[in-house]
């Protein structure tokens, strides 16, 4: 691979044009280094020798390294850092002329498309070509613009696609070099042209292709020559349909940031970043996060000094996984924010630091633990990752809670007066303890929308915007608020007009929310009169409460581990029997699904001294751990078994992988039942006992275990994660875990048809479930039930009202034949479309 080397007197300059070629390179190899800024820090303007061949030597590479500079100085200074190369590595080092910006984007192009040298820096030199003769036609001259080099005559033996461009911003940079890349991919001799126009451009060429200047709805034809010529032409084709890989730009990614000094911004309004939907009106709930003042005390004895942090540390971790289980309850994946806490909480590293500060200073822990945080937050501060920026804060609050608790102090946030909280950055632990009943809103002056605390946000319904920006410190408490985290703004003060209007939006909002909560206890039926059984997951009586609320049909899915968790013992045989029945008995006569304890994996519990493993995931969880620990497993049967007796409560055992299991676990049940029948407790004649599909052996099998089984149920969350092998909550692997991959799809389809094939039901009772661009999909596949969060019914039901079983059964069909998770959600999006839905 070619690598690349920038050179510009900005720093921040030099920044924007690596995020611009990442953005075109995708997923590609090619290095690039940057050496910019005259001085260490990079912050004063100007161009460094000795930098410019560290850059090069830190991305050599046999292929060559291409070095593109902007101006005066930097030619200089590039010219001499060859000076200082040794003569073998100076041969393959080119010096090129392109402007910095066109250059670097053609070069990142043509170098990750595997190109040489000298084509990579031939492409960069081109790069202004395509700009000058669309600005010279816009200005009506006959400017002479040599044609890019790769012009050529329309070849006889070719096979053609015509194809339209949809993308509302045509071939611009990144589905141009989407489109570059695909060609790349092939031998064949790739030529692309508008429709009606003889010229011909090579589609391997980015700067050609961009110089076409593929405006949105234009149709091009592509040509191809040689022997795989087919094959790139669909690719291409496919390419097309899913609009150059910007299908879903605004719903999968997070939103663009607006800028601050937008000038849409309306007049009187602050911008910030839409971080959560909604509209909130009401006065301002000022919150300061003071810092506190850390002072380097002397000390004698580090040991006790340590072991007072030992204390310390272990409070901050039980109250995080206190947070993490409270949110884990009807949100797992975002529970995983405060995983990572613990993590940092345990790491060696950091742990490490703060013990060789307190021995070789002799300092007290405070101090010490104040200096490894922020080396910490320092590090991820000065990442090139948006992303990974954003870590900082969590870091920050960690550090924060771990100080209160040395201090004594009690936390920031508690908010008892209703209103829209104010505050400079919140963090996530400070928001997962607000409550959404006080709290109206969110405005912060920092943050950013993949901020935790946005993430947080939007899981609590609460409407945010965040980084705000410096205004936000003026609010005075009580003031008179506007949020509106649709749109990313904020009024402080607003007029009356504003305040009518953002009241009617309100109430607008609302109606619609109503009316769907309203509706939510009546059954949902598609058009065609298919019924749509929405249950809800929960994991104790109050959600069960909330369940009622919110019109379920029943509960899919209870999580039993929630009793089990944070707590010294396991719950006896009486007290999960009276946590059960409570639940059958407020549900009446609705379906109450009970599943077997689940932990392991994500969950560990401390006092069944399991065994550390390097993958928990993989390890012996739920229906494993159960099958080894009869004394655990065996109480809680009886307990569900006697709750059973005058309800409609099924039981459920997750984590299935083998037949083998389900038979011992079957045969577990088999002889609990029998002896609790020999003792005369009253239990049911029959209770449905199903398991859930979570591993793709047992999707694969379904029709194994279909006539074993009395029912499916599929868990979305782990199945994805098992069959994509990305770990659910690992945010780097986030873009995998997308249960509408066709992978997880035809597996659900499989075990439906298992399922129907036996006379069995099927359940969805993943986070997909509520997915509104995934339930069609599934009602398609033939899935009659769906369990979701409590809040997410009314909406999900107000869905299934939209839609006909004919349609959504296409829509699954042609859904199992695309090729990936974001086509899939790209074609769903049209369909709903089509039926007047919004997007979701
Ligand atoms: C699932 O895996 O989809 C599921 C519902 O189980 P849990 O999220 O509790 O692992
Ligand atoms: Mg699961």
């Amino acid at each position: 691979m070619v690598n690349i080397v920038l050179v510009s007197h900005s720093s921040l300059l030099a920044a924007g044009i690596v995020d611009m070629m990442r953005m075109v390179m995708q997923q590609s190899q090619v290095s690039i280094a940057v050496a910019a800024g005259a001085d260490d820090s990079s912050q004063t303007l100007g161009t460094d020798a000795a930098k410019i061949r560290d850059a090069i030597e830190d991305v050599y590479s046999d292929d060559g390294v291409l070095v593109l500079m902007d101006l005066g100085s930097a030619v200089l200074s590039a010219e001499m850092a060859l000076d200082f190369l040794a003569e073998e590595k100076r041969n393959r080092v080119r010096l090129c002329a392109a402007p910095l910006v066109e250059g670097a984007i053609a070069a990142a192009i043509q170098a990750s498309l595997g190109a040489s040298l000298d084509r990579v820096a031939a492409e960069a030199e081109g790069a202004l070509s395509g700009k000058i003769e669309s600005l010279s036609q816009r200005a009506g001259t006959d400017a002479a613009v040599p044609p890019p080099s790769s012009a050529s005559p329309v070849a006889t033996d070719v096979q053609q696609v015509r194809l339209v461009v949809e993308n509302r911003l045509g071939l611009h940079a990144r589905p141009a070099a989407l489109f570059v890349q695909t060609a790349g991919r092939f031998q064949s001799d790739i030529r692309v042209a508008r429709a009606h126009d003889s010229r011909q451009v090579n589609a391997k060429s980015f700067n050609a292709v961009a110089a076409l200047g593929i405006r949105q709805y234009d149709e091009i034809v592509v040509s191809a020559t040689g022997a795989d010529a087919a094959e790139a032409l669909a690719a291409l084709q496919r390419l097309a349909a899913e609009k150059f890989g910007e299908a879903d730009d605004v719903a999968d990614e997070p939103q663009p940031l607006p800028s601050p000094r937008s000038t849409d911004t309306p007049p009187g309004a602050l911008r910030g970043i839409a971080a959560s939907p909604g509209y909130a009106l009401g006065q301002a709930v000022v919150l300061r996060n003071v810092e506190p003042q850390i002072e380097r005390l002397a000390i004698d004895d580090p040991a006790a000094e340590m072991s007072r942090f030992s204390v310390a540390l272990e409070a901050v971790r039980s109250k995080t996984r206190q947070v993490r289980d409270q949110i884990a309850q009807h949100h797992p994946y975002e529970a995983a924010i405060f995983d990572a806490y613990l993590m940092f909480l345990s790491d060696p590293d950091v742990l490490s630091r703060v013990q060789q500060i307190v021995e070789r200073e002799r300092v007290n822990v405070e101090w010490a633990w104040q200096q490894a945080v922020r080396e910490s937050v320092q590090a991820f501060e000065s990442l090139d990752n948006d992303y990974m920026r954003a870590r900082a804060v969590d870091i920050r609050d960690v550090g924060l809670q771990v100080l209160t608790q040395l201090l004594g102090h009690t936390a920031v946030t508690h908010v008892d007066q209703s209103g829209i909280v104010v505050v400079d950055d919140l963090s996530p632990s400070d928001t997962a303890r607000l409550d959404p009943a006080n709290v109206l809103g969110i405005c912060t002056e920092r943050g950013s929308s993949t901020s935790h605390s946005a993430i947080l946000a939007r899981t609590l319904g609460i409407p945010a915007v965040v980084g705000v920006g410096p205004a936000v410190a003026q609010v005075r408490p009580e003031t008179p608020l506007i949020i509106d985290g649709f749109a990313g703004l904020v009024w402080i003060d607003p007029d009356e007009s504003i305040t009518a209007d953002y009241a009617a939006k309100l109430a607008q909002w609302r109606t619609t929310y109503e009316r769907a909560q309203r509706s939510s206890a009546a059954p949902s039926v598609t058009k065609d009169g298919i019924g749509i059984e929405v249950a809800a997951n929960i994991g104790n009586l109050e959600d069960a409460r909330a369940a009622l609320a919110n019109g379920a049909d029943g509960v899919g899915l209870l999580r039993t581990e929630f009793l089990f968790l944070d707590r010294a013992t396991a719950p006896d045989e009486d007290e999960q029997f009276e946590v059960y029945h409570a639940i059958a008995r407020l549900m009446d006569q609705r379906p109450v699904v009970i599943r077997t304890l689940d932990v392991g994996g994500d969950k560990p519990l401390l006092y069944l001294h399991m065994a550390r493993e390097e993958n928990p995931f993989l390890g012996q969880r739920a229906i494993r751990l159960c099958l080894e620990r009869p004394d655990l497993f065996k109480p809680q049967l009886r307990a569900i078994l006697r709750a059973a007796a005058g309800h409609r409560i099924r039981i459920m055992v997750p984590m299935i992988a083998d037949i083998g299991e389900w038979r011992r676990a079957r045969s577990i049940l088999d002889e609990t039942i029998a002896e609790l029948r020999n003792r005369g407790v009253p239990i049911p004649d029959h209770v449905d006992v199903g398991m859930m599909v979570e591993v793709p052996s047992a999707a694969l099998l379904a029709h194994i275990f279909a006539p074993e089984v009395d029912f499916f149920s599929i868990g979305s969350n782990d199945l994805t994660q098992y069959t994509l092998a990305a770990e659910r909550g690992n945010a780097s692997v986030a873009y995998l875990q997308d249960g509408l991959h066709p992978a997880v799809l035809i597996q659900i389809r499989q075990v439906v048809q298992s399922a129907e094939a036996a006379g069995k039901w099927v359940s969805v009772c993943g986070e997909l479930a509520a997915d509104r661009q995934a339930l069609p999909i599934l009602v398609g596949l033939g899935v009659k039930k769906l369990s979701m969060s409590p809040g997410s019914i009314p909406q999900a039901k107000e869905l299934v009202r939209q839609l006909t079983l004919r349609d959504v059964q296409q829509w699954a069909n042609q859904a199992l034949t695309l090729e990936s998770a974001k086509a899939v959600r790209h074609f769903i999006r049209r369909q709903l479309a089509t039926i007047g839905e919004y997007e979701g």
